[in-house]
């Protein structure tokens, strides 16, 4: 719509609007941002009110309504002390291109529309398609996130077993470990599929001997798909791949990779290792919302073999003929959702401006601080790691504390605007968990998070 529904803005109006809307972001991105807090539905009611009147309140007025009272009740995911959940710290080049990506109108569902955007996001999916070592025609598409990712790479898995199964059979069962994240066994029940639990190793790791158990006694032929997952989120476990691959292979089974989290590790050499048999999988995804410095909101999704994931999802409609009868490379093909915003694109500016170099050393660097994480948590007295990290999450106790100890903790944290550090459960204990995955977050930010539970 542009400006009032029958009216263009003036231009001093757009003038105006362009300076607020494109001056905060400009600063947003230059400040250390605070870590803010949050509020409840009647500090907002009393702040803010009613927001959308008949008369609007012009551009620099709703402005100044989110920059001083909405902004400041969300959370930066972006600070330094933010260790919560997965935090979500964007390179400046991604987080700009964002607002170019918004003011350009490019529908990125199909070729016909969107060559351009859909040209340069495929360059960031080989990017990482290659990181992976998947062959040259692997290829997929960017969808919000790594639960819309799992769903779409599952529905391509099912559809192909069946339509691969002998009359009669149809398989419905998918085998992961429990430590699997929470969208897989949502996507089963969007599904209606059977989540097959696998017993980890010692290790916690799914593995293959354990899955091949698992299989024979349901009977392989019943599942469509088994997940390992490249860096679980709650402790940053690699899934002993190379075995699961095999066993996939042995059974003729969709063997897909969940990286959601930790699939940026594969940019680390340092790390790189404990991937190996991640060439195997026939799909995968990661976030780079999350460890590859691109905002919100942002999953690569990639097949080995697009045709079976095309097979699966393409929407079929007299309105689209003029799209799916062509042999394009239409992005929509390859997941559940129609309509998509070229929402790779900030992350593959990102890749453009500051080179693939620029990316491991920031992985490497979040990982050295992990490290050092895990020393000081393993050198004071009153703390004690739960289990040697993989990647960037640390997962560790504070020795004599309660539930309530660790969340009153965690509140003050935030109340101070200091730190934003959740605690984690595990086997029905609680625990403080660290995920690092934000460049600028020091070790200093460490050592002074941890200072305040001794
Ligand atoms: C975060 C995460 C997901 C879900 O991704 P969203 O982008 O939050 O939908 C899936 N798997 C793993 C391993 C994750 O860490």
């Amino acid at each position: 719509m542009h400006g009032k529904t029958y009216q263009q803005n003036t231009h001093a109006e757009l003038s105006a609007l362009t300076a607020a809307v494109v001056g905060y972001a400009e600063e947003r991105v230059r400040m250390e941002a605070p870590l803010d807090r949050t509020a409840t539905p009647e500090e907002l009611e009393r702040a803010v009110g009613q927001t959308i009147t008949a008369e609007g309140l012009g551009g620099v007025e709703a402005m100044r309504l989110f920059a001083e009272d909405l902004a400041p009740a969300c959370l930066s995911t972006d600070h330094p002390r933010y260790l919560s959940f997965i935090p979500c710290a964007p390179s400046d080049a991604s987080v700009m291109f964002d607002l170019v990506v918004g003011a350009s109108s490019i529908y990125a569902g199909s070729w016909l529309e969107g060559a351009g955007a859909v040209y340069a996001e495929n360059q960031a999916l080989r990017w990482v398609a290659d990181l992976v070592g998947l062959p040259e025609g692997a290829g997929g598409v960017f969808v919000p996130g790594g639960t819309i990712g799992n769903l779409s790479a599952l529905h391509a898995a099912r559809a192909t077993a069946r339509h691969r199964a002998p009359e009669g059979v149809r398989p419905f069962r998918v085998a992961a470990t429990a430590g699997a994240h929470s969208s897989i066994a949502s996507a089963c029940d969007v599904m209606d599929a059977e989540l097959v639990p696998v017993e980890a190793d010692e290790r916690w790791r799914l593995t293959g001997p354990n899955l091949r158990r698992v299989l024979e006694e349901h009977g392989p032929e019943t599942f469509f798909a088994v997940v390992a997952t490249s860096g679980t989120t709650n402790f940053g476990i690699v899934d002993d791949l190379a075995s699961v691959a095999e066993v996939c292979r042995e059974h003729g089974i969709w063997f897909h990779v969940d990286g959601a989290y930790g699939g940026a590790g594969l940019a680390a050499p340092s790390v790189r290792e404990l991937y190996t048999g991640i060439e195997h999988c026939d799909s995968f995804i990661v976030d780079p919302h999350k460890w590859l410095f691109a905002p919100f909101d942002c999953c690569a999704l990639l097949y080995r073999e697009p045709a079976l994931a095309r097979a699966a999802h393409t929407q079929r409609a007299g309105y689209l003929d003029v799209l799916t009868d062509a042999p394009d490379w239409n992005p929509t093909d390859y997941s559940v959702g129609l309509t998509r915003r070229a929402r790779g694109l900030p992350f593959w500016f990102s890749l453009v401006v500051n080179g693939t170099d620029a990316y491991t050393a920031a992985i490497e660097h979040t990982l050295d601080v992990a490290r050092f994480a895990e020393e000081e948590v393993t050198r004071r007295p009153y703390l004690e790691l739960v289990r040697e990290r993989d990647l960037s999450v640390i997962v560790f106790r504070r020795l004599g504390w309660t539930p309530a100890d660790y969340q009153a903790w965690s509140d003050r944290m935030l109340a101070d605007e200091f730190a934003f550090v959740v605690p984690t459960a595990h086997d029905g204990e609680t625990l403080a968990r660290f995920a690092i995955v934000n460049p600028e977050t020091s070790t200093d930010d460490i050592a002074a998070i941890l200072d305040t539970m001794a």
